[in-house]
């Protein structure tokens, strides 16, 4: 079985890092490239990472390995702000 890829919500890019809202229902239609996040709206956002079953892991749970794919993506804007991983944590580098 073909694995859905995510696509951002707003512009449709795929193969980028994707971010959703950290404390909603997860919604695919909500997921968000970094170029298409409004600055307001940094701060409730984390990366969203999805694995084969199409579950997508909580905040603070998410596998090694998906995290490291997520990592693996380019940013779709590289004049916006990334996430960086810090143990468990994610700091938003501006
Ligand atoms: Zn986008």
């Amino acid at each position: 079985m073909l694995k859905k890829e995510l696509c951002c919500g707003k512009c449709k890019a795929k193969g980028v890092r994707l971010y959703r809202w950290y404390s909603f229902m997860f919604t695919e239609s909500d997921v968000r490239c970094n170029g298409c996040i409004e600055p307001d709206e940094f701060s409730g956002m984390v990366p969203c990472c999805k694995d084969e079953d199409g579950t997508v892991w909580g905040y603070m749970s998410t596998p090694k390995e998906l995290v490291d794919e997520f990592y693996k993506l380019p940013e779709n804007n590289k004049n916006e702000p990334t996430w960086l991983k810090y143990g468990f944590d994610y700091t938003i580098q501006k």
